[in-house]
C-alpha cells in the first residue's frame, strides 16, 4: 500500500489540534481561503461528486461542501477522520468521511467524480506518482484536479522545515521531510502520464507574520497545480 505510517502517525497524534484556528494546523486555516477560492473559480463543484484526499480534519472538505459540493473525504489516518466527522455535525454540513486511499478507492470509483481536490498531502506518500494517477483515474471526462504541495527548493527547506518548524514553532519539528518535497516540473510529469492536462501551476505566497495567503508567481515553495482530465 502507497502509505508511510510513520507519516500517518504523526497526524494521528495531533488530531484533536486540528479546527483550532491557533494550534498545529494554523498555516492550513490560514491558506484555506485562498485555495477554496481558487478551486471555486476554476471548477464547477456543483456539477458532480467531489473528491478530496488525504482530507485530515476535513479543513478544505467541509468548506466545499459548505460551498454546494457534494463531497467525499479521504484519509488514512482514523483520529482526523473522527474530528472530521464530529466537525462536520456541529456545523450541519454533510461530507462522506472514509478511511482510504486514493489507490484502494479508484478501485469502487473510477470515472466518477467531476472534482478532486489533494492538497498538502503528496510530500507525506512513499509514490505520489501513484496518488496522482489514482486521482486521475476517478475523475470523469473534463473533471478538474487541483494538487497542492512544497517544491524542493532551498528556499522551502529555509521556510517551512528551519522556519516554520525550528525557528517560528509554527509547525511540529519532523512536520515535514524536505526529499520528500516535489518540483514543479515532477508533479507536472507524474499528472500528465496519469493522463492529465496541465492547466496551471501557481505559487501560494503565505506569510505566517501577517497570516496572509496570496497567490503567487513565484512557486519556489508552496504551490498548487491545476490540470483537467480529456
Ligand atoms: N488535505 C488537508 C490535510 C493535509 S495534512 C488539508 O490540506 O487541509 C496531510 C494528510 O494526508 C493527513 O491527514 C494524513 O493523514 C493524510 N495522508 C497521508 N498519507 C496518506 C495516504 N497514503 N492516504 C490517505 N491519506 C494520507
Amino acid at each position: 500500500m502507497n502509505v508511510d505510517y510513520a507519516e500517518i502517525e504523526k497526524f494521528e497524534a495531533l488530531a484533536h489540534r486540528w479546527w483550532d484556528p491557533e494550534g498545529d494546523f494554523k498555516p492550513l486555516h490560514d491558506i484555506n481561503p485562498t485555495r477554496l477560492n481558487y478551486v471555486l473559480d476554476k471548477a464547477h463543484i456543483d456539477a458532480g461528486p467531489v473528491l478530496d484526499v488525504g482530507c485530515g480534519g476535513g479543513i478544505l472538505a467541509e468548506a466545499l461542501a459548505a460551498n454546494g459540493g457534494v463531497v467525499t473525504g479521504i484519509d488514512m489516518a482514523q483520529s482526523p477522520l473522527a474530528v472530521a466527522r464530529l466537525h462536520a455535525l456541529e456545523t450541519g454540513v454533510d461530507v462522506e468521511y472514509l478511511a482510504t486511499t486514493a489507490e484502494a478507492l479508484a478501485n469502487e470509483r473510477a470515472d466518477n467524480f467531476t472534482t478532486v481536490t489533494c492538497m498538502e498531502m503528496l510530500e507525506h506518500v512513499p509514490d505520489y506518482p501513484s496518488t496522482v494517477k489514482a486521482c486521475s483515474e476517478m475523475a470523469k471526462s473534463g473533471a478538474a484536479l487541483f494538487f497542492s504541495t512544497i517544491n524542493r527548493h532551498p528556499k522551502a527547506y529555509l521556510l517551512t522545515v528551519l522556519g516554520a518548524e525550528y525557528v517560528l514553532n509554527l509547525l511540529p519539528k519532523g512536520t515535514h521531510d524536505y526529499a520528500k518535497f516535489i518540483r514543479p516540473a515532477e508533479l507536472a510529469r507524474a499528472a500528465r502520464s496519469a493522463g492529465l492536462q496541465v492547466q496551471e501551476i501557481v505559487g501560494m505566497a503565505y506569510n505566517p507574520f501577517s497570516r496572509v495567503c496570496k497567490l503567487s508567481k513565484d512557486v519556489d515553495v508552496n504551490y498548487l497545480l491545476y490540470a483537467t482530465k480529456a
